[in-house]
């Protein structure tokens, strides 16, 4: 059940501060769908992870662009992700090109976020002036339904008493620190994670797309045939 307006202001703090602690803010996850098309099969995969990099990329500076307060200047909340969590999420195949879902998590440490996990330009501590930006002011809406824009799942926990609020601020915590967790360091890690993904995903399911092997077999340290830009130890000589 979810809280109707009333009791949500009347609890907003108590539910946000107390209980749960900030956790949407620490860290704050930018999270992306998108596709991105791999013609040739699996040849050329150095160049394809550049360009998988690249897009991670540009999809961060879109965040951090998109987040700053609203103020002349603006200031930015966001500084690089913390950690970049890429899925692959699904791949369809179309002739020798190859349509990859993916997902993609950042992780943001914002900079008004205070050492106790307090928002330290929050309109109560501003003289009720908001200067964050939107999403800010709106996340936790206690008549957003699950999959909806503003949807949070503590607060909607909220309505159905302090077993169910404890129960679901600890999945929340848990599934933030695994992501965190399985999330890779560096952009050029979170894309190597997706070649490999899908260079398994295609010996398995479409190996007609593995490039042909050149005549006679690489040397242990020459480059592997496949083009990954690994040694052929590392790769298809394993
Ligand atoms: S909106 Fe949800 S996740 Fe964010 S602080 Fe409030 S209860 Fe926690
Ligand atoms: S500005 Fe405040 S509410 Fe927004 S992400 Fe930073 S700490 Fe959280």
């Amino acid at each position: 059940m979810i809280m109707d307006n009333e009791r949500y202001a009347a609890s907003f703090a108590e539910v946000c501060t107390k209980r749960c602690g900030g956790l949407c803010c620490n860290p704050w996850w930018g999270i992306i769908s998108y596709g991105v098309v791999k013609k040739g099969g699996l040849s050329g995969l150095k160049a394809f992870k550049t360009e998988l990099t690249s897009g991670i990329r540009e999809r961060e500076k879109r965040i951090t662009s998109a987040y700053v307060t609203a103020e002349a200047p603006p200031r930015p909340l966001f500084g690089e992700s913390e950690r970049y969590s890429l899925k692959l999420m699904g791949v369809k195949r179309n002739g020798d090109a190859l349509e990859l879902s993916l997902l993609a998590m950042f992780a943001f440490r914002c900079r008004f976020l205070s050492e106790n996990n307090f928002c330290s330009i929050h309109p109560s501590l501003m003289d009720s002036k908001e200067i964050r930006p939107p999403h800010c002011g709106n996340l936790g809406s206690p008549l957003a339904k699950s999959g909806e824009k503003w949807y949070c799942r503590v607060i909607e926990a909220a309505g159905s008493g302090d077993e169910t609020l404890t129960k679901a601020i600890e999945v929340e915590k848990a599934s933030s620190e695994r992501h965190l967790m399985e999330g890779a360091a560096t952009a050029e890690e979170a894309a190597e994670k997706i070649v490999e993904g899908l260079k398994a995903f295609c010996i398995k399911s479409f190996p007609d797309l593995l490039p042909r092997e050149k005549a006679g077999t690489p040397g242990r340290n020459d480059p592997c045939w496949c083009g990954s830009g690994e040694k052929f130890k590392k790769c298809h000589g394993r």
